[in-house]
């Protein structure tokens, strides 16, 4: 029954919260507590329960069970008080010495208390309650310190990983990165949290990225593709391979996705450079054959699908063999080195030139007629006779043939054009070299 002078308080001014005089007793095992403001005996059914008397909240007493002795008179103000002090981890049990009907008992526990103990109340039954309350209690602590500790090592774990690595929900925010993207985009992981591609990336280039991320996640599949990007505070631009997949849980619904940047600059430009090591002679760095009929195949295959004008010249250095008998197997190298560079630094820009082998150079051009062809070979012609070119005991001239055909409608590919070129080279050798022969036309 409820005690009809007892009085709710639920004006709720700060108040002193009731404390017990000092006492100095260990804390139990159990966590059960009794904080009695008056310091009044602990009542019998305290130390049959190994209820023991204390002044302080305990540190670290998560999971710890208080018993409150409060005045019926001033329930609000104390009950809240008490919590305000215990914080919202301890359980507390206001304990009434009147007899409160369930309404008020209700009143209290919204007040802030976890039980009442009134006069009708068995201690057993409400320790029974808080104990089976603080096992709960324990047991969800413990499973959410497992989850932060998972997530912590999870996080130490691609905290370590040097490459960026980052997830976003369905919507396209952030909800997680390592320090390597954090250190990429400029932003701490606080700050990365919550924001999307928008936040992070010029519009434009935003829009392109949220579009595939859009895909990836319709498609559900995995996406890999390179990209040009600068890492916050470093202008050079690095190469990077996305690897991004789209995330998707138990159900089968697409929750997000997951994507790792990888720099690959350095391994580019080696592989830029293993590939023009491949294309290239080692003597005099000019294009070699296999360049040449991989790249003058495709420039024939465009010019007969453009209806456009291809012409090949074929060059060969004159009587080169006594240019090594007299300087030397070395002096012909720097003959060799010398005629190169400068038909090389000539055509580049015009055409693809390349070193077919020995002392014989290709040269294939489009745009350009027949006619501009052999007057184009005879510049080449004039550009290697005209200066002699040194060599350690003096200097020597040096001069080229060369034959120049045209692609015709009849002709299968390169090869074709490439043949009666050399037979030019043949007849322009034959009437007396230093000269330019062209290719019959056909028909
Ligand atoms: P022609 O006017 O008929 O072309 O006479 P040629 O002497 O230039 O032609 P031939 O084919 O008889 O000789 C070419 C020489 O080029 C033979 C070869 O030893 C030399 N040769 C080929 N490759 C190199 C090279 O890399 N360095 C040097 N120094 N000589 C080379
Ligand atoms: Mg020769
Ligand atoms: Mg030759």
């Amino acid at each position: 029954m409820l005690n009809q002078t007892t009085k709710l308080d639920q004006s709720l001014p700060a108040v002193i919260p009731p404390k017990c005089p000092a006492r100095t007793d260990r804390p139990s095992e159990r966590g059960f507590f009794w904080w009695a403001a008056d310091g009044s005996d602990l009542p019998g059914w305290c130390l049959e329960a190994k209820v023991m008397p204390i002044t302080d909240k305990r540190e670290g007493g998560a999971g710890d069970a208080y018993f409150v002795p409060v005045s019926a008179g001033s329930l609000g103000r104390d009950i809240a008080a008490v919590r305000d002090e215990l914080g919202d981890d301890a359980y507390l049990i206001a304990v009434v010495d009147v007899a409160l009907s369930p309404t008020w008992s209700a009143r209290v526990i919204s007040l802030g208390a976890d039980d009442v103990m009134d006069v009708t109340a068995t201690p057993d039954v409400v320790i029974a309650r808080a104990s089976r309350a603080l096992a709960r209690q324990s047991a969800n602590v413990a499973r959410l310190e497992e989850v932060a500790s998972d997530r912590a090592f999870l996080q130490t774990c691609i905290d370590t990983l040097p490459s960026p690595i980052f997830y976003k929900d369905r919507q396209g925010r952030y909800i997680g990165c390592n320090k390597a993207f954090s250190a990429f985009i400029g932003r701490s992981r606080a700050e990365v949290l919550g924001s999307t591609v928008y936040d992070v990336a010029p519009p434009d280039l935003a829009k392109t990225y949220e579009d595939a991320d859009e895909a990836l996640m319709q498609e559900r599949g995995v996406q890999i593709y390179e990209a040009k990007v600068c890492f916050a505070g470093d202008d050079r631009r690095h190469t990077v391979s996305f690897h991004k997949a789209a995330m998707i849980d138990e159900g089968g619904e697409v929750i997000g996705l997951a994507g790792a940047m990888l720099d690959i600059t350095e391994h580019k430009a080696l592989e830029a450079k293993l590939i023009d090591a491949a294309e290239r002679d080692p003597l005099t760095n000019c294009y070699n054959r296999r360049k040449f009929f991989t790249a003058g195949a495709a420039m024939v295959e465009e010019a007969i699908g453009g209806n456009d004008p291809l012409c090949v010249l074929v060059l060969d250095i004159d009587h080169f063999k006594t240019i090594n008998d007299r300087f030397g197997h070395a002096g012909g190298d720097v003959v060799l080195l010398e005629v190169a560079e400068r038909l090389d630094d000539r055509v580049r820009g015009d055409g693809l030139i390349a070193r077919a082998g020995g002392e014989e150079f290709f040269v294939v051009m489009k745009g350009k007629s027949l006619d501009d062809a052999v007057v184009y070979a005879e510049m080449l012609r004039n550009l290697v006779a005209r200066d002699a070119v040194p060599v350690s005991s003096g200097s020597v001239t040096v001069t080229v043939s060369i034959g120049v055909a045209q692609l015709h409608a009849e002709d299968g590919g390169l090869n074709d054009v490439l043949k009666r070129a050399d037979e030019a080279l043949y007849a322009a050798k034959a009437s007396g070299r230093n000269r330019v022969h062209r290719a019959e036309i056909l028909g």
